[in-house]
């Protein structure tokens, strides 16, 4: 049931550009929804993981609105585990003035009840140097529920680029063009350095470039010190 009072948890609102994936380079209002429980070793938003505050969904359309921007991203923290994400997506596709609508997501929590006009779901599972399990079944019910779906993966080295690869090779029927290979940061890293080694890495591999269409592409927006 849909009330003028329901609301979601939100550990920030900002304006940026989306710095990740395909449509990297896009001015973008960003929703960071509160909470997580996959636990990431090297998570770059623990602060999400805690509660922020409760925002009505109404609110949270009036600030979109006042921030002119076409593009809204929802990330988190984990966004799938926020119960009223379905309400907040709807909402926000019957507003004109935004043209899409991004929900990333690791992809380790299924849903099926999230499916809106202009949504586009980036699923980027934690690979092992995440200490992580890989989410390879909730991924295959992602792929095959939704239209607007692709991958990006993280990858630091050689282990996480085997796990991707296998993934990758055991569902190619289910991948969309293009797959999107992004370098981990990890704090004892530059991360230019770990994105010219992962390119590097990844380039090397002749036969995985050529049986599918792999675009590396690392996180913009630290490149140039957004948030
Ligand atoms: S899924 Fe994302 S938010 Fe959650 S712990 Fe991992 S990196 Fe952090």
């Amino acid at each position: 049931m849909i009330s003028e009072t329901t609301t979601v948890n939100v550990t920030e609102l900002f304006i940026s550009i989306q710095g990740e994936g395909i449509d990297a380079g896009a001015p973008s209002f960003f929703i960071r929804t509160s909470g997580c429980s996959i636990g990431c070793k090297y998570c770059d938003t623990k602060y999400s993981w805690s509660r922020g505050r409760e925002w009505k969904i109404d609110d949270l359309i009036e600030e979109v609105l006042k921030a002119e921007i076409p593009e809204v991203v929802i990330t988190g923290g984990e966004p799938v585990e926020e119960k009223n994400l379905s309400v907040l997506i709807r909402k926000l596709s019957e507003i004109d003035s935004i043209r899409k609508i991004t929900l990333e997501t690791c992809g380790h929590i299924f849903r099926d009840d999230l499916g809106a006009p202009k949504l586009k779901i980036v699923l980027s599972p934690k690979p092992p140097t995440m200490g992580v399990e890989f989410p390879e079944r909730a991924l295959q019910k992602f792929l095959t529920t939704y239209e607007d779906t692709y991958i990006k993966f993280a990858v630091y080295d050689k282990k996480d680029l085997k796990v991707i690869r296998q993934f990758t090779y055991r569902n190619a029927k289910l991948i969309r063009k293009p797959i999107v290979i992004q370098p981990l940061e990890v704090p004892f890293e530059n991360y230019v350095e770990t994105s010219k080694r992962v390119s590097e890495l990844v380039i090397a591999d002749r036969e995985f470039i050529n049986d599918f269409e792999v675009k590396i592409i690392p996180q913009l927006h630290k490149l140039i010190g957004l948030k």
